[in-house]
């Protein structure tokens, strides 16, 4: 998480650039507030397994962040972390199973379908990568976001603009290729 954090610190500019283009300008300043506040949630409790961890960091994400990734990543953690239980350490496997549960309430809670050019389109490749590997998974996220530029937003904000999201990266698969590109960084 906390590289999760650094990363997001790095890289919001960026990530708002990308929103000003097919959104509202606030995804990086979103993430890094919710980010932020996980950071600063985890040094003050300090869970004792990695789901209790990811359940905290979700149960932050949704109270600090408005904007649809909000309850979107604040969701995907908080799943991911009760399927991992009270497990004290993860294997590679049952994070990959664990995080496939919490990219499943992701489509769930918003709708969307792969293709539709949204931070799905990262996930479900990256979970179906962690199977193999943790930079599989990296690499898998990274060509996941990229494949949204041709893509016609369906779903979000984005979508309002129709044909016009098009030939434009969807700022929530960029973000969630850099978490997922974190914790490879940490795995590594
Ligand atoms: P907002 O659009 O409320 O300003 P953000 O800018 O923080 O929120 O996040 C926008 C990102 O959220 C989009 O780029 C997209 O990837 C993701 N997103 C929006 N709606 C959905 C949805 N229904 N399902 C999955 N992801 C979504
Ligand atoms: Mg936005
Ligand atoms: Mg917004």
């Amino acid at each position: 998480m906390d590289a999760m954090a650094a990363a997001v610190e790095r890289e919001a500019e960026r990530l708002t650039e990308l929103d000003s283009a097919i959104g509202d300008a606030d995804h990086g300043s979103n993430l890094r507030r919710g980010f932020t506040a996980v950071a600063g949630a985890l040094e003050k409790e300090t869970p004792e397994t990695p789901g209790a961890v990811l359940t905290l960091a979700g149960r932050t994400l949704i109270s600090t962040v408005g904007g649809a990734s909000g309850p979107l990543y604040g969701t995907l953690l908080r799943r991911t972390g009760k399927e991992l239980g009270d497990a004290t350490a993860v294997s590679r496997e049952e994070l990959a199973r664990a995080l496939g549960a919490g990219v499943g309430a992701v489509a769930r809670l918003g709708g969307a379908q792969p293709g539709d050019k949204t931070m799905l389109d990262a996930l479900l490749p990256a979970v179906d990568a962690l199977g193999s590997s943790f930079d599989a998974a990296r690499v898998a996220a990274d060509a996941g976001a990229l494949a949204t530029v041709p893509l016609q937003a369906r779903k979000g904000r984005a979508s309002y603009l129709g044909e016009r999201s098009i030939g434009h990266q969807d700022p929530g698969a960029t973000s969630a290729a850099l978490l997922i590109g974190a914790l490879a960084e940490v795995a590594a």
